[in-house]
């Protein structure tokens, strides 16, 4: 990656994803016989350090992996797609993994473990260096809320811009959403925090106690809402979508790069939204991420 190339540090979780593919989910008691099973490297925090990657950023990934044969794999994956792993530590103990059930109307039931995600309640040594050489800093909330709170707090403390996706969707202490500069909810996400289900007021509410949101809703693309600036839409792009698995951490992790291109947020939207739409017509979740050249190449 060349050295112009938008530094990111992402604080979050690694998972192996473990996905069967059954005609129909078992119910309680049942066996059923799947057709077939695939390890994918996952979790929000790996996904959106492989989207930020492949979209051209200069990544450091904070976390933990377990000592079980998922670490290697888990770290290899990241490392594959150019994401620096120095940050992601090693702990006794298993891997996080999620337990997937994919059946053949693709509805799906999932279990996730955190494992090693669940040591990472603060900052290792040499970390608070690594988010301070950043230009922006990734959280998402699969890791214990001690961590989250810790690496928000040393971005804030270093003048580090901080972007975070609130989900798995559940209560934000006061304190963190102090140290958020962008807040970048699901539709879903949007109305658990807020009790809104209309993206409009759950902006204007999330405006209240942070200083920018990106709402994404699908395919009707995404709004964004800024304090003292009038909401914008952005669409998506009409694609056929075969798998929309992480197509929110790929948006995000493709916004942090054009931002950090110092692009304006309208134009880095729609940026991040080409990038989306070419992760969603692919099956899988990190395997599915664009590199930068095919986001240029669609981005007219
Ligand atoms: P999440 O994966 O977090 O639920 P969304 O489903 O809102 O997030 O998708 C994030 C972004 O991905 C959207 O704002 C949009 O740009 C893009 N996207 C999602 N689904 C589609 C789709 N079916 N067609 C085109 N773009 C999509």
């Amino acid at each position: 990656m060349s050295s112009s190339a938008p530094a990111i540090a992402v604080l979050g979780s690694t998972n192996m994803d473990l996905v069967a593919y059954v005609p129909a989910a078992p119910r309680r008691g049942e066996t059923v016989t799947g057709r077939e099973f695939r390890t994918v490297p996952g979790g929000k925090g790996t996904n959106q350090a492989i989207a930020a990657a492949r979209a051209g950023g200069s990544v450091t990934m904070i976390g933990a992996v377990g000592e079980d044969e998922f670490g290697p794999r888990l770290r290899a994956a990241l490392a594959g797609s150019g994401v620096d792993t120095a940050g992601l530590r090693t702990v006794p103990g298993p891997s996080g993994t999620a337990h997937i059930v994919v059946d053949d109307e693709g509805g799906n039931a999932i279990v996730v473990v955190p494992g090693a995600n669940g040591t990472v309640t603060g900052l290792a040594p040499g970390d608070e260096e690594r988010i301070a050489a950043a230009g922006a800093l990734l959280l998402q909330l699969e890791l214990p809320m001690a961590g989250v709170v810790a690496g928000a707090r040393a971005a804030r403390s270093r003048g580090v811009p901080t972007v975070l996706t609130p989900a798995p969707a559940r209560e934000l202490p006061g304190e963190l959403l102090s140290h958020v500069d962008l807040l970048v909810p699901n539709e879903h996400e949007a109305a658990a925090l807020t009790g809104h289900r209309d993206a409009r007021p759950a902006a204007e509410a999330l405006l209240e106690r942070v200083p920018e949101v990106v709402i994404t809703l699908g395919e009707a693309g995404c709004l964004y809402a800024a304090r003292g600036a009038r909401p914008l839409t952005v669409p998506a792009r009409r694609v056929r979508a075969v798998d929309t698995t992480a197509a929110g951490d790929t948006f995000v992790g493709a916004l942090a790069v054009a931002r950090g291109e110092g692009r304006a947020m309208p134009e880095a939207l729609a940026w991040a939204a080409a990038a989306a739409a070419l992760s969603v017509q692919r099956p899988g979740a990190s395997s599915s991420m664009p590199r930068r050249e095919e986001i240029d190449a669609v981005f007219v």
